[in-house]
């Protein structure tokens, strides 16, 4: 069985939550968690205006922009105005409210950072100061490797 980090009312509420927050507009839809998206971050279903997420998704720092995007989409096809990822409504609003423009990536990671010293190697999503964080085995200087 599969171990969702929080239930499908949680999510829900947590949507609710960002949506009031981020978009001044209520969602009164339904999200839940799908665990046959494999590379989306979540998707949006224009028939019954629910929203689906990943769940291996949800504890990345993103999610709550992963959601922000999905509201960006749901919010406009509520307004009727320009809901698709080339419309300018679409992009507008989701600059507007910091959302992601793409998913991050799961299994290939952005950047990956080497230890100088012992050639450990670290995958990150995201770019990290080097001079703030040292390798954990041995305290090495890390070099961005790409
Ligand atoms: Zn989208
Ligand atoms: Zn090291």
């Amino acid at each position: 069985m599969t171990q969702f980090p929080f239930s499908n009312e949680a999510l829900t509420a947590h949507v609710k939550w960002l949506s009031l927050e981020k978009f001044n507009r209520a969602f009164t839809h339904k999200a839940s968690f799908n665990s046959r998206l494999r590379t989306t971050g979540g998707r949006f279903f224009p028939k019954d205006c629910h929203l689906d997420f990943n769940p291996k998704m949800a504890q990345l720092p993103e999610f709550d922009k992963i959601i922000l995007h999905e509201l960006t989409h749901y919010h406009l096809y509520i307004q009727k105005r320009g809901y698709h990822h080339q419309d300018a409504e679409f992009k507008q609003l989701l600059k507007a409210v910091g959302g992601l423009r793409y998913a991050p990536a799961l299994t290939r990671p952005k950047w990956r950072y080497v230890c100088e010293n012992c050639g450990s190697i670290y995958p990150r999503q995201r770019k990290i100061d080097p001079k703030k964080y040292r390798c954990g085995r041995c305290h090495g200087k890390l070099n961005l490797n790409q």
